[in-house]
Parts: structure tokens; sequence; C-alpha cells
């Protein structure tokens, strides 16, 4: 086994929720933190005051552009990190918090956030509100076999990776042409004609904006959070037929490393 890599929860504005879904991993987490990983900083876990060079950082949150000290710590963040990985629909897509307006008893002028992609460069979406324990854990794994695993395992952790840091790649575009929100399931899988009427979008849709009507979904546009669950859930919109088709061993080899 070689040596494990560092890595750091920056959190920004969010629920805190991401980091649940990370300690909902429970024995898994030990097995992350015991084989592949250090935590090296996590202001709810690690007694870390400034942000230190890491491998990776799993960002949480949206960052508010009124406060310095949030927009410092992004760019530090990048600074510092190899990779960094958008956690979640708020740090991603900025989910709920694109419809603050301020006005919190307790930060009054704290009014307007923006995805981590509008300030930094970010290498991985992991969206959804949360994202399942084992998707971050997964990425977890495959970010430690991507930066220290042989040639095999950089060439399938890079597989597995590969449609996460597209999202990222899109959702940073300057011209916003994705938010892989609600509009964009429409536009690119209904409208398209892809959509196979499973259902897995309203599933996945943490405020049930989306019904299912004569085997379609329909979604509430008033009622989307812009969190980006249904678009990353759907598997017309997301799996690349190369993950796809590379799936089990994929698995295969996450179950490996977990079983160590
Ligand atoms: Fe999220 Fe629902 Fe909007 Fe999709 S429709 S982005 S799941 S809130
Ligand atoms: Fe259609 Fe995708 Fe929703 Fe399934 S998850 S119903 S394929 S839009």
């Amino acid at each position: 086994m070689a040596d494990k890599i560092t890595v750091g929860h920056v959190h920004m504005s969010g629920c805190t929720g991401c980091l649940v879904s990370l300690a909902d991993n429970y024995e898994g987490l030990f097995t992350i933190l015991d084989n592949y990983a250090d935590l090296v900083y996590c202001l709810t876990l690690a007694d870390v005051r400034e942000i230190p060079k890491m491998d990776v950082a799993l960002v949480e949150g949206s960052v508010c552009i009124n406060d310095p000290h949030s927009v410092e710590d992004i760019k530090k963040t990048r600074e510092n990190a190899t990779i960094v990985v958008a956690l979640g629909g708020c740090a991603a897509y900025g989910n709920i918090t694109r419809f603050s307006r301020g006005g919190q008893w307790n930060q009054v002028g704290h009014e307007s956030f923006v995805p981590i992609g509008d300030l930094i460069d970010v290498d991985v979406y992991l969206p959804c509100c949360p994202p399942s324990p084992e998707s971050i854990r997964n990425v977890c794994v495959m970010a430690y076999l991507l930066l220290k695993g042989n040639a095999d395992q950089k060439a399938l952790a890079g597989e597995y990776l590969k449609p996460l840091m597209a999202l990222a790649k899109r959702g940073s575009d300057a011209n916003r042409s994705s938010d892989a929100c609600g509009c964009d399931l429409m536009y690119d899988v209904i409208n398209q004609g892809l959509c196979m009427g499973c259902g897995t979008c309203a599933a996945s849709c943490p405020v049930k904006a989306i019904t299912m009507e004569y085997g379609k979904p329909n979604i509430d546009r008033d009622m989307c959070i812009k969190c980006g669950s249904c678009y990353t859930a759907c598997p017309r919109s997301f799996f690349s037929m190369d993950l796809t088709s590379k799936f089990e061993s994929i698995l295969g080899a996450i179950d490996a490393a977990m079983s160590v």
C-alpha cells in the first residue's frame, strides 16, 4: 500500500449535510482514514485553523462574496490543494444558497452566494443534496488511486472521475451553458427523446419538484433549488459509455481497496 493522501474538508456556506453524509460511511470512513487518507483540515473534526497544503480538498458550500474571509479561504484552498472537489449541490451549483437575499440576524450583510467554480478552477464536481455516502467514499478512494496507485489503478480512477471532471468543466463554463439543474435535464435528456421514464430523477429530487406524469418527468421550475441531483442521477445524462462499460471493474477496484 502506497503512502496515504492528505485530505481536507473546507466548509464554506452550507448546511453541513455533506459532512454528515461522509460520516454516514461509518466503518467505511475508518477504512479510508486508516488506509488511504489523513484528514489534515476540517473545522468540525480537526483542530487546525489555517488551510494547509493537501492532496484533495473537499469543499462543501457556496461562497459568500460579501465576506472577504470566505473569498480568501476559497482562493487559498485552490492554491494549496492538488485536486479540488466541489462536494454537494451548494459548492457545485449554488443550490438553495442562490436564493439567499441576506437579512439573517447573525449575518445581515451576507446576501450573495456563488458556487465555488465562479471564483476558482474546480477539478471534480460531486453534486446532489447531499451526495450519497457511497459516492463520497468512492471519490475519496478514486482520488487515492489516481494519486498513489499503479498505472492500471490510475487509468481506472481516471475513467471513474472523468464524468465528474466533465461536470466541473461544464459547470465552470464562463457562458454558463449548464447548471446541471432541472432545466438541463429537460433540455439535454427529455427534449432530446432520451428519457426512458425510469423515475430516478423524481426519486432523487430533495424538494419533490419532479413528478412523473404519463411516464415522463414534469419539472416544477418554481420549486427547483438547483441542486443538480436529478441531472447527475439520470442514467441518460451522466454516465459516459466508457464509464458504464468499465463499471464492474471500477466497483471491483473500490471493493478491493475498501476491504484492505
Ligand atoms: Fe435538484 Fe429537483 Fe431542481 Fe433537479 S429539479 S435540480 S433534483 S431541486
Ligand atoms: Fe427520464 Fe432520466 Fe428522469 Fe429516468 S432519470 S425518468 S431517464 S429524465
